[in-house]
């Protein structure tokens, strides 16, 4: 397939599974019963003047682990990251960039992976990961040692508009989501700003978040964008996910 740096095409996104979650319903959309299994969802960005991802999913720590966290996060040893690139020729020293939507761990565990990279994230939510007000965050899997640049608002990661990183809080203090634009139309990756598509659709907020009226405000943004012919990349989504081909190049007008 790839890699193809230095070429001027346009650019292409390519999507994986890196581990999954089983947590109750209304951690994902607020005053449903029961519990979901929910896909950690990872995207390669590639891009004329480098490699991205956005998100690393879980830590492959996780694979084989039985208690603690490991009793809900279930790690294929196939999902690594790192695994998942090597399977697609790409090796993970060549990624340049890593943008976390945030830095729970099942959105950074895989930074460590990916040595040459740098990773971008809010300034705000880099300073929350290390509070310890929140459990959902492990230093361990976030502060791995790559150079860390920390950004306020949009930012424009290759200066020609493709890929636009833009605040959507709520869900935690500094979260982040992304425009990509490509040769079959313009991808959305949300992350966790908006778990399901009828999160969306209904405009509904998890039963607990950070802050409630920055989240209703990031549904707002998306909806926008969706309205304006964007393909929205829910974060959590095992619905929609299923119909997300893996490992190949995303046509968005297949969707
Ligand atoms: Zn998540």
């Amino acid at each position: 397939m790839m890699p193809r740096n230095g070429s001027d095409e346009a650019v292409l996104l390519y999507a994986f599974t890196c581990g999954y979650i089983t947590l109750p319903t209304s951690y994902f959309i607020g005053g449903e019963d029961g519990k979901t299994k929910v896909p950690a969802c990872v995207f390669l960005i590639d891009h004329p003047k480098g490699l991205a991802l956005f998100d690393t999913g879980f830590s492959d720590r996780f694979v084989g682990l039985e208690k603690g966290l490991g009793k809900i996060v279930d790690m294929p040893k196939e999902h690594p990251i790192a695994d998942r690139l090597r399977a697609l020729e790409v090796d993970p020293d060549r990624i340049d960039w890593i943008i976390n939507s945030h830095l729970h761990l099942d959105h950074a565990g895989g930074n460590h992976m990916l040595p040459n990279a740098t990773i971008i994230v809010q300034d705000s939510e880099w300073q929350f990961g290390f509070t310890g007000e929140d459990g959902a965050y492990a230093t361990e899997d976030f502060d791995t040692g790559q150079p860390v640049k920390r950004i306020n608002g949009e930012h424009d990661l290759f200066g020609d508009g493709s890929v636009i990183l833009f605040p959507t809080a709520g869900h935690t203090p500094g979260h982040q989501s992304a425009r990509i634009t490509t040769a079959t139309g313009e991808a959305v990756l949300a992350g966790d700003c908006c778990n399901f598509r009828r999160s969306l659709d209904e405009m509904r907020m998890p039963d607990q978040v950070y802050h409630a009226d920055h989240y209703r405000g990031s549904l707002e943004k998306l909806s926008q964008l969706r309205r304006a012919g964007a393909k929205i990349f829910y974060g959590h989504d095992p619905d929609f996910w299923a119909i997300v081909p893996q490992a190949k190049k995303i046509d968005l007008k297949a969707l």
